[in-house]
């Protein structure tokens, strides 16, 4: 039984899919006007997990992440500029082909993290009408009041603001002190659900509305585009935990007060990556992206061991040793996918049950709360296990459904190390012989840049691939 936490009532509780066997699922996606960096993609890792262990339990999976392209604005206080606009003023773009630029970059972010395809990746561009029409909505039912910049929610005609996530003494505890820029605003907490384009300016993305022309606020996408294309509830919501105060607990307050109903039944938050006890991000200059990690030579999918090391609740320190490490676990866990058999088709009964066993505590781990340190380490106790190599070979396929590392690629391939190669290793065998390490050292240099590595063991050296082959920067 699947148990995860749950942000709405701090507990870990049983999950169940509000209909049947399909779970919907919705991550609130990145703001495309500049790269994501590695802390960002944790999230979207851990809602990868996520989706996979839904997929494990035998659910079906609906799972939609938005793309921001207009209205996050640099200030969540609803003052600033819009970051899309900003950004293509500073680079000489449009709007438009910055947004679609860091699109496709963190698109291909995902598939090198070999994070799963969302079902669905809607555009905040793609849904004015729909959020124009929700803000009427809105309006209609006493909940918005408008001001020379823009309409707000109001957050005192909303009972329950931040009730959900039990903010409400906390929010009160702001309002008394009123330290809040609040501009336009009648309180500190309400916030915009469009904005005014300012008298004599010109946007490059700025819609016609009922108020005038304008842009939404950054909220109303997530309500709009989650019901669109989920309903509403609907039963998995994910983000940073830094989206709890202020992003999700505005998404609810729009969704409950605009249809009388819960936006969904579980919210769950990833804990930051960080560095030196900090936050990872863009306003403290310490962020670090996937090219990055390649042009050191890491590999995507080491990040994503990294990861899988620390639960998703739990603050991650990012070093650089850290990382190097998780390459090398990935490395040797490779290397013996491909010493094992390729996992069997059929399995007999007395395998069946050795594999079952370790399987059924595989998925006890995952299911609890997504427990991936445990099923790290279960997946390395089997790998070094030594014992049956057909049931070793079928449990870590079964892990890496959840793990997402490419062991299933790699069981059973038998590395094919081409003759230049081996030459290699044989006449640095030789000039270790010899005593001449310079020569046995530029050796080794010359393999490595032909994709290959080795390790001196007790039995000779052995060869591996550095497998980095479909991972390069496509532009550098
Ligand atoms: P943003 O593009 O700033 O809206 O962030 C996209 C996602 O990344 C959100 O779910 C954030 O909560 C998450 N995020 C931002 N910084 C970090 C970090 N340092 N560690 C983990 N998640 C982060
Ligand atoms: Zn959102």
């Amino acid at each position: 039984m699947l148990s995860l936490s749950n942000t709405l009532t701090k507990q870990i509780e049983p999950f169940r899919p509000l209909r049947g066997r399909s779970v919907r699922m919705y991550s609130c996606g990145p703001t495309v006007y500049a790269p994501a960096h590695i802390g960002n993609m944790r999230a979207y890792l851990f809602a990868d997990v996520l989706r996979r262990v839904l997929l494990l339990n035998g659910y079906r999976v609906k799972h939609v992440m938005n793309i921001t392209d207009v209205g996050h604005l640099t200030d969540d206080a609803d003052a600033g500029e819009d970051k899309l606009e900003r950004a293509a003023a500073q680079q000489e773009k449009t709007a438009a082909e910055l947004a679609d630029f860091y699109t496709q970059a963190f698109l291909r972010d995902l598939t090198r993290l070999n994070i799963l395809m969302p079902d669905a990746l809607p555009r905040a561009t793609e849904y004015i009408t729909e959020m124009i029409a929700l803000v009427e909505r809105l309006e209609q039912r006493g909940y918005t009041y408008t001001t020379a910049d823009g309409v707000y929610f109001d957050t005192s005609k909303f009972d329950a603001y931040g009730q959900a996530f039990g903010l409400e003494k906390a929010l009160a505890g702001d309002q008394a002190g009123a330290r809040v820029a609040v501009g336009e605003k009648r309180s500190p907490h309400d916030f915009a659900l469009w904005k005014l384009t300012a008298p004599g300016i010109k946007r490059q993305q700025e819609w016609e509305s009922p108020w005038g022309r304008g842009f939404p606020g950054w909220h109303i996408e997530c309500s709009v585009m989650s019901r669109a294309l989920l309903g509403q509830p609907f039963d998995i919501h994910t983000g940073g935990i830094d989206h709890v105060a202020v992003h999700h607990t505005n998404e609810i307050a729009q969704s409950v007060a605009a249809y009388g109903k819960p936006l969904a039944a579980f919210w769950l938050h990833s804990a930051f990556l960080t560095v030196n006890g900090g936050r990872m991000g863009k306003s403290e200059g310490n962020l670090i992206t996937v090219d990055e990690l390649i042009a050191h030579g890491i590999e995507p999918l080491a990040l994503r061991v990294l990861v899988l090391g620390a639960h998703y609740r739990s603050p991650l320190n990012f070093t650089m040793e850290a990382l190097t490490g998780a390459q090398h676990s990935l490395d040797h866990l490779r290397a013996i996918c491909r010493d094992l058999p390729k996992p069997p088709a059929r399995v007999n009964a007395q395998l069946n049950a050795k594999v079952r066993k370790w399987s059924d505590a595989f998925l006890t781990a995952v299911n609890d709360d997504l427990d991936t340190p445990h099923a790290l380490a279960l997946t390395w106790e089997v790998a070094k296990s030594g014992r049956d190599k057909t049931a070793t070979s079928a449990c870590l396929a079964y892990a890496d459904a959840v793990l997402g590392l490419g062991l299933s690629e790699v069981i059973g391939k038998q590395l094919v190390v081409p003759e230049e190669v081996m030459a290699l290793v044989t006449a640095r065998e030789t000039a270790r012989i010899e005593k001449d390490w310079a020569r046995a050292d530029r050796l080794r240099s010359q393999m490595e840049a032909l994709g290959y590595t080795l390790e001196d063991t007790k039995n000779g050296p052995k060869v591996r691939a550095v497998e980095k082959g479909n991972t390069m920067p496509t532009s550098r």
